[in-house]
């Protein structure tokens, strides 16, 4: 069998209004991404989704329609669909970077690869080590304590029984956004906090009192990107585990990650680590230095989260005491697949079916 073609759609969801993120990062009211197909000479077809985003790695819809159209298609196209490893190394060889338009196109090569096979994603990552169903965190934008308080009460309406919120701006109003959000859901609610790379090593500092005080159970890249020691020091005035974002895109960062002793947690995703088999590469790096590994997110479309959840079933170290933000479909009001991600008790639910499971509607074929 051979790859004939590889097609790439640009494709923009509107985030509902009423949950859209907003972080140290930049705002996310609206997502452009690409919806990709990968054709063969027999007619299979696997599917898969770039959901680029300028201000967190570089990418845009429109870099990623011309790397996709003008290099890395012609990685593909030609080849055996079988051979995914040689595949993705080649695109690594062909373009330095870019890891959500790779990741996109990795993603369509393991759907088509478990469609040939007739076999889930999953399985051909070496099978579920737990559950299908993943617990989740909602999250919520930096807003004032009463638009995060509602926003949380959203989440609780979903079942979600754990949020983090977004700080990394302004200590003190960081602060009383995470007060607003505990006082509201109780102490019993699960509470994380992500600066995105927004606050100083002073800041942290001058933050972590409160954010003990509160019970917040993870700290999620408080400093800018790229500083380990600054990140090793911190843990070292706090009980609350720290988890790295930003900091870790590939394998290498992940190295320094364990070298500097700077985390509690890494966060991994397909699209940020160019793929379900470089997330997986940290995933059993980190592993190996006894580090547990969450699911971060961009808000990935259903296909995208299909991806999320293969790879948290079958990854060794899957974070059990914090919670997963496999949790794109939840804030759009359309989705371009037949049938959405299925959510239940605060959980995303592992498709069932060959390749990631899920079927796209016919206007994306
Ligand atoms: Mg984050």
């Amino acid at each position: 069998m051979k790859i004939t073609a590889v097609n790439a759609i640009p494709t923009s969801l509107v985030v509902n209004p009423k949950l859209a993120i907003v972080s140290a990062a930049g705002a996310h009211p609206e997502s452009h991404y690409l919806a990709i197909t990968i054709h063969t000479d027999e007619g299979l077809v696997g599917h898969g989704e770039a959901t680029v985003a300028p201000a967190w790695s570089g990418e845009s819809q429109g870099t990623a329609l011309v790397l996709i159209q003008q290099m890395l298609s012609i990685a593909l196209i030609g080849a055996d669909p079988m051979l995914t490893n040689l595949l993705v190394d080649r695109m690594d060889r062909m373009l330095i970077g870019n890891p959500f338009t790779k990741a996109a196109l990795e993603m369509a090569l393991l759907d088509l690869k478990g469609k040939i096979l007739g076999l889930p994603v999953h399985i051909l990552l070496g099978g579920a080590r737990r559950s299908t169903k993943i617990p989740l965190k909602f999250s919520i934008g930096a807003f004032s304590p009463k638009e995060a308080a509602r926003i949380a009460r959203h989440a609780g309406s979903l079942g979600l029984r754990a949020a983090k919120v977004k700080v990394g701006l302004v200590v003190e109003e960081d602060i009383a956004r995470v007060q607003a959000v505990r006082s509201e859901m109780g102490d019993d609610f699960r509470l994380a906090v992500d600066a995105n790379s927004g606050w100083t090593e002073a800041d942290a500092v001058r933050a972590l009192p409160a954010l003990e005080c509160l019970g917040v159970n993870a700290l999620e890249q408080p400093l800018r990107r790229g500083d380990f020691r600054g990140c090793h020091r911190l843990r070292q005035r706090t009980h609350i585990p720290l988890m790295l974002d930003e900091s870790v895109f590939t394998p290498q960062h992940a190295m320094e990650a364990i070298r500097e002793d700077a985390s509690d947690f890494i966060s991994i995703y397909p699209g940020k680590n160019g793929g379900i088999l470089r997330s997986m590469e940290i995933a059993q790096m980190a592993a190996a230095a006894g580090i547990e590994c969450t699911i971060g997110s961009n808000l990935e479309m259903d296909l995208g989260t299909a991806a999320m959840l293969h790879l948290a079933v079958a990854m060794p170290n899957l974070a059990t005491t914090v919670d997963h933000d496999i949790i794109g479909p939840l804030y759009y009001l359309e989705h371009l697949t037949q049938a959405p991600i299925r959510y239940e008790d605060g959980c995303a639910i592992l498709p069932e079916g060959n390749g990631l499971g899920l079927e796209v509607q016919r206007s994306q074929k």
